[in-house]
C-alpha cells in the first residue's frame, strides 16, 4: 500500500532540514506542510508549550496532529523525535545504492527523522486512500536528545488522551522495545571548614576528606560501578569533582556528581540509599579539634525510570502482529539507555519503540537502510489496521 517513491522523498526531504535540541522550528513547518498535503486538516495540527516550560533555550513546543478516527476504537498514538544531534548540522542526504548516507563530514540525522518520515509516509497513505483507521495522534516531540525533555513535558489530555503507544526510535523494522532501566543522577554538596594547612590544619574540616572516604566506603561494600548483588545488577559512576582553592589550605567545598542505573526501581533505590547513607556517615566522622563535623547534602534527579511492558499488553500484541504481517520474526528488547517511551511508559502510556532503519546513530558513519525504512512504513500501516 505505501508509495515508495513518496515515502522515499519524505525521508529525503526531512533529512535535509536542520533542527538541533530545541530549534526545531523548520521541521515543525516541514513535517506540517507534508501532512497537509497529504489531507490532514489545518485544525488538526498545533504545537504545544512544552518549550515555555522548559525555559530559555528552546524556540518551539511538541508537535501534536489529532486526527478523528473513521471507525470506533481507542485512540492510537504514533511518535518519533524531531531534534537531532549537533553533528548532524548541516547534513545532505544522498541516495548511495540501497542506504541513504550524509554527503560531507556530519550525520545523517536518520535518528529520528526516518521514524518521523515513516510516520508521515504511513498517515498520507491512510488519508489518500481512505483505509478505515482508529482516531489517531501523531506526535513529534522536541529536544529528545539532550534528556528526554519534550516527551517529559507532554501533556496527555493535549494528545487526546491515547490508550497506546507506538514510538520509532530505532534500528531493524522487526525490534520492538518492551522495557529500559531506571537512571538517577546524583550530586554531593560537601562543605567543611576551611584554615590554613600548616598553621592550624586540625582547625579545619576537610571536604575533600569527606568525599574520599564516602567514595570509599561506596566501594568497599560493593557499589561502585558494575553492582551485582545477587540476581539483582546496576552500576554507578562518580563523574565529575570539584572543589578546594589552594594547597594550604584546608577545603572547604567539594561537588561530587554521578550516576545509578538499574532495570530494578527498587535495587536502584537501594544503590542511592547506600549513596547517600556513605556521604552522610563520611561527614559525620571528619572533625576539627572543636568537635566539629562537615556537612553533606546529598540531592538526585530522576532521569528515567525503569519499565517492562507485559507481552499481553495491546501495544506489545499489535506490534508484535504487525511485524509478522511483513514476513519478519518480531525482536523483543530491554533497552539500557533512554527513550522518549521511558517518560510515556512512566506516566501511564503504555508504549512501544520500534525501528525505522536508522543504523549508527550519533555518528559520521550514521546512514539510513531504504528497505527497512520501507518495511518500518509498511509495519506503521499494519499497526493502524491492527487497532482498529
Ligand atoms: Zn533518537
Amino acid at each position: 500500500m505505501i508509495n515508495n517513491d513518496r515515502a522515499l522523498s519524505h525521508l529525503l526531504d526531512l533529512l535535509a532540514v536542520e533542527g538541533p535540541s530545541g530549534q526545531e522550528a523548520k521541521v515543525v513547518e516541514a513535517i506540517s506542510k507534508k501532512l497537509v498535503s497529504a489531507g490532514c486538516k489545518k485544525a488538526w495540527i498545533k504545537t504545544d508549550d512544552a518549550h515555555k516550560r522548559l525555559g530559555a533555550g528552546y524556540g518551539i513546543g511538541n508537535l501534536i496532529v489529532k486526527m478523528p478516527g473513521t471507525i470506533k476504537a481507542p485512540r492510537i498514538m504514533f511518535s518519533a523525535h524531531m531534534d537531532t544531534v549537533p553533528l548532524c548540522k548541516g547534513a545532505v542526504p544522498v541516495v548511495k545504492g540501497n542506504r541513504i548516507v550524509a554527503k560531507g563530514n556530519t550525520g545523517l540525522g536518520g535518528d529520528d527523522r526516518s521514524g518521523c518520515a515513516a510516520i508521515v509516509s504511513m498517515a498520507e497513505t491512510i488519508l489518500k486512500n481512505k483505509i478505515p483507521h482508529p482516531p489517531m495522534t501523531l506526535l513529534f516531540p522536541i529536544a529528545e536528545e539532550n534528556g528526554l525533555h519534550g516527551s517529559r513535558m507532554v501533556r496527555f489530555k493535549d494528545l487526546g488522551n491515547p490508550a497506546m503507544g507506538f514510538n520509532l526510535d530505532g534500528q531493524e523494522p522487526n525490534e520492538i522495545v518492551i522495557g529500559a532501566m531506571s537512571a538517577v543522577r546524583w550530586k554531593a554538596e560537601i562543605k567543611g571548614i576551611s584554615t590554613h594547612a600548616g598553621l592550624e590544619p586540625h582547625k579545619g574540616i576537610s571536604a575533600g576528606l569527606i568525599g574520599s572516604k564516602a567514595m570509599a566506603a561506596i566501594a568497599e561494600q560493593g557499589y561502585f560501578g558494575k553492582i551485582v548483588k545477587g540476581n539483582r545488577k546496576g552500576t554507578s559512576n562518580l563523574g565529575s569533582v570539584s572543589g578546594g582553592e589552594a594547597s594550604n589550605q584546608v577545603m572547604d567545598q567539594c561537588i561530587m556528581t554521578g550516576e545509578c542505573r538499574s532495570h530494578s526501581q527498587a535495587f536502584l533505590e537501594q544503590i542511592v540509599k547506600v549513596h547517600r547513607a556513605s556521604f552522610e556517615r563520611a561527614a559525620k566522622s571528619v572533625t576539627n579539634d572543636k568537635g566539629k563535623c562537615g556537612k553533606v547534602k546529598f540531592s538526585t534527579i530522576s532521569d528515567y525510570r525503569a519499565f517492562r511492558l507485559r507481552k499481553s499488553e495491546a501495544c506489545v500484541k499489535i506490534a508484535s502482529k504487525a511485524v509478522e504481517t511483513v514476513d519478519l520474526k518480531p525482536n523483543p528488547l530491554i533497552m539500557d539507555a533512554g527513550l522518549d517511551a521511558n517518560n510515556f511508559n512512566q506516566k501511564g502510556l503504555p508504549t512501544v519503540t520500534l525501528g525505522s532503519g536508522s543504523h549508527k546513530f550519533h555518528q559520521l558513519e550514521e546512514y539510513v537502510d531504504i528497505k527497512e525504512y520501507l518495511t518500518a512504513c509498511e509495519v506503521l500501516l499494519d499497526i493502524a489496521r491492527l487497532a482498529s
